[in-house]
């Protein structure tokens, strides 16, 4: 299976008449219709975007095939800024018993303990990145767990997988931990070590209020500075509007004057802070350079979560009014069928359409197309998220015409295109987990 489109084998093929938000065109074209797409001709060479031009433009040359797209939408490839890769997929063997925040850290951490070996999350790393690939992802950060003897065992397996997805989806890490292990000296040595080693320059915690949360975040801070990481927060992850880490960990970057990006994920409680408060947090926020990506599915699924009581809250933070403040803003996968949520394939079609419906990422929503392409790649300071002359044509075809119906339809027909030629767009079989210890259902 390879989508709609029965794609040219040729080295040099023209696609006429594509829509591409006008955000993830790193050139003008002139006219864009009235949701914001470029109408536009693109000419393949050698793997690459050889041309664009307007639609009718005389583009292609009479020698070159050509596929008519019909005003079909055009994306680049995705770019997934918040993964848990050595979670997934655990839920047959470890499902939450009442869906909430708490009982998920505590299934976790009791199969992290009885199953996480290297095999175990080496192959459930692998079965996650497949998924990814078979939906067009290009590039993804996941978050791994290091606590403990587990600390030693994921870190060589992630090296491992980086190596080899090289060239498909490019890949970085971050550690996470309770961020008061920060004053665990040990610990510390530990994580840095592992980064160094195995990571990508990049430093984390999950940051609750815990007793001196500011001296932790310090170190955090400090350790980063030292060695030029770049920093990577799980952030009030709860309806509690006490939970203000957001807040210390802007006016930490402030004090520090902390040259590297930061990326910020959940910031839940922002939404439930009184207007005022949330409006403080949010200059500081913009002040600091925070990036925010935003977990629609999870929170979606743990937030406001009470037997018996249906939900009333979404879950999500305030991701427009950071957007008017100037924050870079952007939506993201998080866990895939693990007891922080059941569900997702590291779709980030799904999640799109999900966090246009969660967050109301429309009316209009072009303004929000960079937030699953362009703005976590400038996030994760990689070159990509876009689609221009000289990219490579690394982009996903779609059959919709219009946002009504690209969120419509799960896209399961997509064409995934790799360097210009169509890629199996399969998802793997889940029997694939079965010899996984546990995994089979
Ligand atoms: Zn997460």
């Amino acid at each position: 299976m390879s989508g709609f489109y029965s794609i040219a084998r040729a080295p040099r093929y023209a696609l006429l008449d594509a829509k591409i938000p006008r955000s993830l065109l790193t050139i003008e074209t002139g006219q864009v219709d009235r949701e914001g797409f470029a109408r536009i001709d693109l000419l393949i060479e050698a793997g690459r975007i050889g041309a664009v031009a307007p639609c009718g433009a005389g583009l292609a040359d009479a020698q070159a095939p050509r596929l008519a797209l019909g005003g079909a939408i055009v994306l680049p490839l995705f770019v997934d800024a918040h993964t848990h890769l050595d979670k997934g997929h655990i839920w047959p063997r470890a499902a939450n018993p009442d869906g909430t925040f708490g009982a998920a850290l505590d299934t976790v951490a009791a199969d992290r303990l009885a199953n996480w070996g290297a095999r175990d999350v080496a192959a459930r790393m692998e079965f996650g990145l497949r998924c990814a690939y078979a939906h067009g992802t290009g590039a993804i950060r996941t978050h791994i767990d290091s606590l403990g003897p587990q600390t030693a065992i994921s870190w060589p397996v992630f090296a491992e997988m980086r190596e080899r997805w090289r060239g498909r989806i490019a890949l970085q890490a971050s550690p996470l931990f309770r961020v008061d292990f920060a004053f665990d000296e040990a610990h510390m040595r530990e994580v840095e070590a592992m980064v160094e080693a195995h990571g990508s320059r990049l430093l984390g915690a999950v940051t609750y209020m815990v007793p001196r949360l500011a001296e932790a975040l310090d170190i955090v801070f400090r350790l980063a500075a030292r060695r030029g990481f770049d920093l990577d927060f799980h952030v009030d992850e709860t309806a509690d509007p006490a939970a203000v880490s957001l807040s210390m960990i802007a006016q930490a970057a402030l004090d520090h004057r902390f040259a590297g990006r930061i990326l910020v994920g959940h910031c839940c409680s922002l939404a439930m802070q009184g207007e005022e408060s949330m409006k403080r947090t949010i200059d500081l926020v913009a002040r600091a350079g925070l990036d925010v990506v935003s977990l629609p599915m999870c929170n979606l699924y743990l937030q406001d979560r009470r037997e018996g009581v249906t939900p009333r809250w979404r879950g999500v933070t305030a991701l427009h009014e950071l957007k008017a403040a100037g924050v870079r803003v952007m939506i993201a996968s998080d866990n895939t069928r693990d007891p922080f949520y059941a569900y997702g394939d590291l779709d980030m079609m799904e999640v799109w359409r999900e966090g246009a419906r969660i967050l109301h990422l429309d009316c209009p929503a072009e303004p929000w197309a960079s937030a699953l392409f362009a703005a976590p790649a400038q996030a994760m300071g990689l070159d990509a998220g876009r689609l221009g002359p000289g990219a490579p044509a690394d982009m996903i075809l779609t059959r919709a015409r219009s946002f009504t119906e690209l969120f419509a339809r799960p896209q399961e027909d997509r064409t995934v295109l790799r360097a210009g030629a169509p890629v199996d767009a399969a998802p793997p079989a889940y029997a694939e987990l079965d010899r996984c210890e546990g995994l089979h259902p």
